[in-house]
């Protein structure tokens, strides 16, 4: 099989040709990432960031990149009202203004949607309250970008607001899948069940992936590999999640840059007994201190593949303990499976780490998957990395979740998306 060349490729997306752009928002806790996206064509008008709001004594630092200029600037950034400001200004003194980039939407990225939310939805009074009771489960992000929707709706007044959630694309798990074997009274009360996160770009990645190849995703089983500095799996057949390997909270699965992913749930009550630690240094120490940071120092695999150039021992054993864990999850997805058409691998180690994807793919000529090493080393877009013998497919496919985010945002607006947006319970 091969990828289709790009004018040969249905667009699905043509219809939309009488919109505008879609200024795509991601409110992290210090920090706002903007994009003024076509949803169309697909490309990236203008983005930028605004890191450490809200920093004492620290000076934000502004970027903005249009039409191939980049605009750098370092100045006091009190709260996310002061960062969209800062933002909207760049528009205005760098271009494009936002009169002329003629916005159809503003797309907010939302990291849990909870049970409730398995689309994308228009936001208005109600959905900002129903997005900030699930702070409880998602406290380090939902709080965020429940302050970045309400900012950029006193700014942005005029233009439809549409919240897109991680979480959506795996509101479609069956329940064996999403379930945790734990007593199910104390497990309803409190909502814990997997949720599963990336969901926008795992679901994209699934629908390139048919598109570049001219399949209907319905058939096509496909493992997903978002490998970023967060970092997750999905088992996705025929386009619907199965599997996924993040959890209640971001933290589970596979190894990540400072994530210690799937570890033995006693762990932290052996630390609380006997380390003295409280619920915030372990959350800190989970979330912030462990993954190849935690075993290595570095959290970035060019620094690690350095280290481990120079013979470093943590770093050559955070590299394997990495592969291993992914090669578990490969594992164990194609047995869900049971038939793996492709696995794909994304995000900033999935498309960038040639290292990485031979190493998760080596020795497993017997499951029908294999990678061709002068395909892994080559640079590229949506490219085939297999030799040509394989039954599985081994693909790099570049993630946009911008992309995605702007797409679903027209698709919320003119009421055409697939699965309704908010469900009950
Ligand atoms: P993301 O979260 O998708 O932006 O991915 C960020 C991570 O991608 C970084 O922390 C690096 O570990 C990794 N990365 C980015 N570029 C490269 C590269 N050229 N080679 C290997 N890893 C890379």
């Amino acid at each position: 099989m091969s990828i289709l060349p790009a004018a040969e490729r249905p667009n699905p997306y043509s219809a939309y040709g009488a919109h505008g752009s879609v200024l795509v928002l991601n409110s992290g806790s210090s920090s706002l990432k903007y994009q003024l996206v076509n949803p169309v064509g697909g490309e990236a008008i203008a983005a930028g960031t605004v890191e450490r709001i809200g920093e004492t004594g620290a000076t934000g630092i502004v970027t903005h990149t249009y039409a191939g200029n980049k605009t750098h600037r370092e100045l006091e950034v009190a709260d996310h009202g002061a960062a969209l400001k800062i933002a909207l200004g760049m528009f205005d003194e760098v271009g494009p203004t936002l009169a002329d980039a003629g916005i159809y939407a503003v797309g907010h990225r939302v990291v849990h949607g909870g049970a409730e939310f398995s689309g994308p939805v228009v936001v208005d009074d109600d959905i900002v309250d129903r997005i900030e009771a699930l702070v409880p489960l998602a406290p380090l992000h939902n709080p965020a970008n429940v302050q970045g929707i309400r900012v950029a709706r006193d700014l942005l007044g005029d233009v439809p607001h549409v919240a897109v959630f991680d979480t959506a694309f795996f509101q479609a798990l069956p329940a064996e899948a999403y379930t945790y074997a734990i007593d199910r009274d104390v497990a309803r009360e409190h909502d814990v069940r997997r949720y599963g996160f990336h969901g926008t770009s795992h679901q994209y990645v699934t629908g390139k992936v048919a598109r570049v190849l001219g399949r209907r995703v319905e058939d096509l089983n496909t493992i997903v590999l978002h490998l970023g500095n967060g970092a997750s799996a999905s088992a996705v057949r025929g386009g619907v999640p199965i599997d996924t390997s993040m959890g209640l909270t971001p933290l589970e699965g596979l190894v990540m840059g400072t994530r210690s992913g799937d570890v033995d749930p006693a762990v932290v009550f052996h630390l609380a007994r006997n380390a003295g630690m409280d619920i915030d240094e372990l959350d800190t120490l989970l979330n912030k201190r462990s993954g190849v940071l935690g075993l290595s120092g570095v959290n970035d695999f060019r620094e690690l593949h350095r280290l481990v150039e120079d013979g470093d021992e943590d770093a050559a054993l955070a590299f394997d303990v990495y592969i291993h864990r992914l090669r578990k999850y490969v594992g164990a997805y194609t047995a869900l499976l049971g038939r793996v058409d492709v696995i794909a691998f994304t995000a900033g180690v999935g498309e960038n780490d040639a290292a990485v994807r031979a190493a998760v793919c080596a020795d497993l000529e017997a499951l029908g998957i294999a990678v061709d090493d002068e395909r892994n080393a080559a640079r590229g877009a949506e490219r085939i990395i297999s030799p040509d013998w394989t039954k599985t497919l081994v693909m790099v496919i570049p993630t946009m979740e911008e992309l995605a985010i702007a797409r679903q945002s027209v698709e919320a607006v003119d009421g055409l998306h697939p699965t309704s947006a908010v469900t009950s319970g």
